[in-house]
């Protein structure tokens, strides 16, 4: 393992690297730090929590130092996925920019532009932005990209994976050919592939993805459910023993219902009140600010708890997160690993429990996580029942229903199918059916997955 004295960074650098707390590069760093500052375009991929972003800022930085200035111009452009990726992003930059000279914009959406116009009009040497804003103000002429020596797309499947790429390909159209492109990513496959030919020229790659892909230090855990009742407690009765645990839900909905159930009646002195008080939660739907102020409660330790959708899930730098808790099964394999990619990072232990009821079989024999999860299951000596039907929607109807005692249920009958399912739905129509009908799977997935988080 080399220092970071051994990679080429400035004296300068590597006295902010050291007041950073930085004792040794991480491998990702060792390897992309170097490459970079030969001016070498990059493809780094490595698991979350392996330092990425210190691995193309320190090497930009220094050269920025050391390029001609173009006054009045940016010279670098780092892209993001999304607005909390990007501040993270930028704080890195500002602590490491501490005595280099670089002045930088944060360009996101949610934010009011007219901030982000004044910070422009002090033309910063480096912008870091999310793609939908950055274009935004460019066509407003507000931003000009004809000097941009440096391009970061980080956390490139993200970006696939939000749909950026003809955002992306625009940005990219009003750069000047003549430029080194760092690109990362945590996972590769063949759409990142199709990213870097396109966006990169003759990278240099650096390929760290080892054969399973979640940190070692993580401890998997899947824990057979019978009922969403059975999963309220067993968390409930987790989070006692946690210092700080992120809960991830599939869709905002579901985070709004899972912070109502676990806050409900606890007011006064009941012993689970502390609880109340230490949740917090998170999801799209929440208003720039307040995403922000929960995130940092959750960061400084105000709440121990935060319930969020898959906004949080990627890349999020939150210290010490002692346990991912999977409260919904994620729909793909990518999402689960970045979601457990929240706790130990770093070298640090962490936990991570997914909650798998008989009706989640369906989206893990979809995201290829099934074997995975039997085997687990069954190492711990668990039982998983088999599913008798499908369980795909889970709307307030039916949720009652299935929880109400046998006799509500008998008069519920007259408004809900036989299934036990509402008759208007799309489920209600398939609710008799059997579950490997892949028809079904196909027709019912997508909706899914077009929920916002
Ligand atoms: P990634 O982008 O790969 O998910 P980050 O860049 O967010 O990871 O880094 C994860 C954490 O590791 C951050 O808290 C960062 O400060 C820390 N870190 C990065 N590089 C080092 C290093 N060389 N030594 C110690 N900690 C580091
Ligand atoms: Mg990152």
């Amino acid at each position: 393992m080399s220092k970071f004295s051994d990679l080429g960074l400035s004296e300068q650098m590597l006295e902010q690297v050291a007041r950073a707390g930085f004792d040794k590069p991480t491998p990702i760093q060792e390897q992309a730090i170097p490459n970079a500052l030969m001016n070498r375009d990059i493809v780094g991929i490595a698991q979350t929590g392996t330092g990425k972003t210190a691995a193309f800022v320190l090497p930009m930085l220094d050269i920025l130092a050391h390029a001609r200035q173009r006054p009045g111009l940016p010279r670098a452009l780092i892209l993001n996925p999304t607005r909390e990726l990007a501040m993270q992003t930028a704080e890195v930059i500002d602590i490491f920019a501490e005595k280099n000279s670089a002045k930088h914009a944060l360009l996101i959406g949610g934010m009011t532009i007219g901030e982000q116009i004044q910070k422009l009009a002090k033309a910063p040497d480096v912008v870091i932005a999310t793609p939908g804003r950055l274009i935004d103000l460019q066509q407003r002429g507000k931003i000009m990209l004809n000097a941009i020596s440096v391009l970061v797309i980080d956390e490139a499947d993200r970006m696939l994976d939000m749909g950026f790429v003809p955002e992306v390909e625009k940005i990219c159209s009003l750069l000047p050919a003549q430029r080194q492109t760092l690109l990362m990513s945590a996972t590769m496959d063949e759409e990142v592939g199709k990213l870097v030919k396109k966006f990169t020229n003759r990278p240099k790659y650096i390929d760290l993805s080892p054969q399973k892909r979640s940190a070692e230090t993580i401890q998997e855990k899947f824990i057979p459910v019978q009922n969403e009742r059975q999963k309220i407690s067993l968390l409930i009765n987790e989070l006692k023993n946690r210092t700080s645990a992120l809960i991830f839900c599939n869709r905002r909905q579901r985070v709004k219902e899972v912070a109502r159930m676990l806050t409900a009646n606890r007011s006064g002195d009941h012993p689970d009140n502390q609880l109340a008080k230490n949740t917090g939660k998170l999801h799209g739907e929440m208003p720039q600010a307040m995403r922000i102020e929960e995130l940092e409660r959750f960061r400084k330790g105000v709440i121990k708890f935060l319930i969020c959708s898959d906004v949080a899930a990627r890349g999020l730098d939150i210290e010490a997160v002692d346990c991912v808790v999977n409260f919904d099964v994620p729909i793909s394999q990518d999402n689960y690993v970045h979601r457990i990619g929240r706790t130990g990072r770093a070298g640090l232990k962490g936990s991570a429990i997914t909650y798998v009821g008989a009706e989640d079989r369906v989206i893990l024999e979809r995201n290829g996580m099934l074997k995975q999860v039997e085997q687990a299951i069954a190492k711990d000596g668990g039982c998983w029942q088999g599913s008798e039907k499908p369980y795909l929607a889970t709307t307030e109807t039916e949720r009652n229903y299935r929880q109400s005692p046998k006799k509500k249920r008998d008069s519920a009958k007259s408004y809900l199918g036989t299934g036990g399912v509402p008759r208007k739905t799309k489920v209600a129509r398939s609710g008799g059916e059997k579950l490997n009908k892949p028809a079904m799977q196909a027709e019912a997935l997508p909706a899914f997955l077009r929920n916002p988080v």
